[in-house]
């Protein structure tokens, strides 16, 4: 995709004044900022939506699927406790751009092809999943990120655990295999549909012991339906 001198000036100054009205709110933590200024997200969106990259609004992406507004997803970023050196699994790769935003943060901006990849990414989708794949790649995310396709309701493939787990898509129930492949202390972010049909209670929960979690109710939230074994019974 070629984006046109103009367009690019004014996609850098919408950034910038984003970044701006982040840093005043005190939305956010710095950190999840400056991740923010290093990730164009207009490579994320679809070409007709390129002019509102930097529009703090969801953008349809492929299938029913949404790219998060851009203050949903550093908020998940931060209540995950994502930092440098971390781990985190993400269930809803989708365009890619939140993954790369998690990316950001755990490697401080060096992007460098590394043994075990700090980002892992699972997308139930095979069109999402190329897509958003391809996108990570063109951009080098592809040296810290694994992206696999398939359910991640089920948890990472491999015996893994992580420092923070984030799930971009709704469910009525937090998939058992998940809240296993947290580390001990380690934190996963989750909307939940609590029977409310259309919006939903981010969750926060924390691994305490091998057997113990605590859980906290931050804000309600908006996400498309969580699909897979443990995610929302499609109605046919
Ligand atoms: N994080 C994405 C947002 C994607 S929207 C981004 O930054 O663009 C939610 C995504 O979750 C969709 O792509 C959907 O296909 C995917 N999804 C839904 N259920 C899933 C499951 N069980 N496992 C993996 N991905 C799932």
């Amino acid at each position: 995709m070629e984006i046109d001198h103009n367009l690019k000036k004014k996609l850098e100054k919408g950034k910038n004044r984003l970044a701006e009205i982040f840093l005043r709110s005190k939305l956010v933590d710095k950190k999840y900022i400056d991740a923010f200024l290093r990730v164009p997200r207009e490579f994320f969106v679809l070409e007709r939506y390129v002019k509102y990259a930097y529009v703090d609004t969801p953008l349809p992406i492929l299938k029913d699927a949404t790219i998060s507004a851009i203050s949903m997803c550093l908020l998940m970023c931060q209540h995950a406790e994502l930092d440098y050196g971390k781990t985190v699994l993400e269930i809803g790769t989708g365009s890619g751009y939140n993954a790369a935003l998690c990316a950001e943060v755990v490697t401080n901006g060096v992007i460098q092809e590394m043994k075990q990849k700090p980002v892992c990414s699972i997308e139930i989708d095979p069109a999402l999943y190329n897509f958003g794949r391809e996108n990570l790649k063109k951009l080098n995310y592809l040296r810290v990120i694994d992206v696999r396709l398939g359910d991640g309701t089920q948890g990472w493939p491999e015996d893994r655990r992580f420092d923070a787990v984030i799930v971009t898509a709704a469910g009525r129930v937090i998939p058992e295999p998940l809240k296993k492949q947290l580390k001990i202390g380690g934190v996963l972010v989750m909307p939940v549909d609590l029977g409310r049909y259309d919006w939903q209670i981010l969750l926060k929960i924390r691994r305490i012991s091998e057997d113990s979690y605590t859980k906290t109710e931050l804000e309600p939230v908006r996400f498309v339906p969580l699909k897979g074994r443990y995610g929302i019974k499609q109605v046919p």
